[in-house]
């Protein structure tokens, strides 16, 4: 998955994702990716996030949804990212043993970012109206 989240200079948001879903996926099989919550959300109030990864795993935490929420809640985007990854890495691990690959970007409506993961290495990527794209790696806290 490709996710982005962008803020412009009216202070307008948005977010989006593209993507093949999951290699030999079942025929029909919809991932977290298309579904507004789990793959991606914004709310230009607030902030946007994405998410990448096990798409049956992402929406069991609605992962794009929580860290808007808890953004509104007061939360620094780093803050949201790495509360949303722990936790839901966390409650799979618990009931299954196992958490899928989830990996977040966010963004709040001041344009500070965020990012986690629970995959060994994450990269993304950083641009503004004044800074040339920047590739970053994000590393495993969990
Ligand atoms: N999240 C996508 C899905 O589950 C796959 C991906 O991120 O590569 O369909």
């Amino acid at each position: 998955t490709v996710g982005m989240v962008a803020l412009d200079n009216s202070d307008s948001m948005a977010s989006g994702t593209s993507t093949s879903g999951l290699f030999m996926k079942k025929r029909g099989r919809t991932g977290d990716s298309a579904v507004s919550g789990s793959g991606f959300y914004v709310d230009s109030e607030i902030g946007g996030a994405t998410a990448t990864g096990l798409g049956e795993d992402i929406m069991k935490g609605c992962s794009s949804y929580e860290i808007v929420r808890l953004m509104k809640e007061g939360y620094t985007p780093q803050q949201a990212a790495d509360k949303a990854v722990s936790e839901l890495n966390d409650l799979l691990i618990k009931r299954r043993k196992k958490a899928g690959d989830i990996s977040v970007v966010c963004i709040n409506n001041k344009g500070e970012f965020g990012v986690a993961t629970n995959i060994e290495n994450f990269s993304f990527v950083i641009a503004t109206d004044k800074i040339e794209p920047i590739v970053y790696v994000c590393k495993n806290k969990n």
